[in-house]
């Protein structure tokens, strides 16, 4: 299941409950904040819903999510937005949430990248590690989306092409592994000859088709309109091999990036928004949940971060409706 981006630039819109980060967190709240029939928008810098998980691991097994001995990173975010999709929350893709203010009635209005106010009646900052933004594959910038990418969302996107991935951590692997089988090829180019990803997925590539090039760097990128070949320069004895290839795929990591949000008043300590048990930032009516909220203790879990979203969302609504209570009853309860 995909999230659309529902409003078009510019477009005014007025939520019960905006939530800022589509990653597991902010679906989660998204779902909860339905569920206690609000309306509901999610914002996200990113063109697609999942936040770390889509970005950076969409194909690995996950094994510590409550209730599913094993679940790929897509197939979560899969079933976080289909359990979201009965409420129909507003999805604000490729969007960044970029100022925050108060009305005199207390509602948060969000200004964001697309000359958009949300006006919400308490917002959830779910936004991770901030906005995280693909570290460059220097010689290839003029391929980017014609050939050159940075993230694997859809693995036959790749089908039948040679593949060459630049990088050694957990993402370069990961694709290496799960593209090995559909691609006509695949070389993964590492700059040093130690890897960060976890050493079973490096013997698992070491022990198939995939040829590994180590101590070399992408020198070249050549094509017309799409890319067609690299060159890849070899430190130790300053050679080069001219690889052909029509996918390359640079896995070079990510800078993070809290961005805007260090201006909203909020208090932040170490890069992460500091919150209380009712997940309140010191902010009014703005609360915080998942990978970016702090406070003693924290553990930074997919488990954890729908815990806290479920908890900020709750209170949220308990404050938007001071008769409501903050325990809304369990979902059973709803059944048929
Ligand atoms: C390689 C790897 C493997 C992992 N494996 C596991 C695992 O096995 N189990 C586990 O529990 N956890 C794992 N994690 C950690 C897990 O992915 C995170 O805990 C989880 O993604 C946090 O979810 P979140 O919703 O809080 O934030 P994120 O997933 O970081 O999503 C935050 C979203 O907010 C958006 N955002 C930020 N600022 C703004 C803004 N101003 N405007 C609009 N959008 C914004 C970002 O674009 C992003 O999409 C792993 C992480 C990595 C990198």
């Amino acid at each position: 299941m995909n999230a659309s981006s529902e409003a078009s630039t510019g477009t005014e819109l007025d939520v019960d409950i905006l939530i800022i980060g589509a990653g597991p967190a902010g679906l989660y709240a998204a779902y909860y904040a339905g569920f206690r029939g609000l309306r509901v928008a999610v914002i996200d810098a990113l063109s697609e819903a999942g936040g770390q998980v889509s970005a950076m691991y969409p194909e690995k097994a996950i094994l510590d999510v409550a209730g599913f001995p094993l679940v790929r990173g897509r197939d979560l975010i899969g079933a976080l937005l289909e359990q979201a999709a009965p409420y129909d929350p507003a999805y604000l893709l490729g969007e960044q949430a970029q100022t925050l203010s108060h009305r005199v009635d207390g509602r948060v209005v969000i200004g964001t990248s697309k000359d958009r106010n949300v006006t919400a009646g308490a917002v959830v900052i779910t936004g991770g590690i901030g906005t995280f933004i693909p570290r460059p594959l220097a010689r290839g910038l003029d391929f980017l989306d014609r050939g050159l990418s940075y993230f694997v969302p859809d693995l036959s996107a790749h089908a039948g092409k040679d593949v060459v991935i630049v990088g050694g951590g957990d993402s370069a692997f990961d694709w290496a592994v799960h593209l090995e089988p559909i691609a006509a090829s695949v070389t993964l180019v590492h700059r040093r000859d130690k890897f960060r990803a976890h050493g079973a997925m490096v013997t698992r590539v070491q022990g198939s088709s995939v040829r590994m090039f180590v101590n070399a760097d992408i020198s070249a990128v050549r094509g017309n309109g799409w890319i067609a070949e690299v060159d890849v320069a070899h430190k130790l004895d300053e050679t080069i091999t001219t690889l052909p290839a029509q996918s390359v795929i640079a896995a070079l990591g990510f800078t993070a990036d809290l961005g805007p949000m260090m201006r909203w008043g909020i208090q932040i300590d170490a890069r992460h928004i500091v919150v209380n048990t009712r997940m309140e930032t010191t902010a009014p009516r703005v609360y915080a949940a998942g990978d970016i909220t702090d406070y003693p203790g924290k553990v930074r879990l997919i488990a954890v971060g729908f815990g806290e979203a479920a908890t900020a969302v709750n209170n949220a609504a308990a404050t938007l409706d001071p008769d409501a209570e903050i325990f809304p009853g369990h979902s059973t309860e709803q059944e048929g």
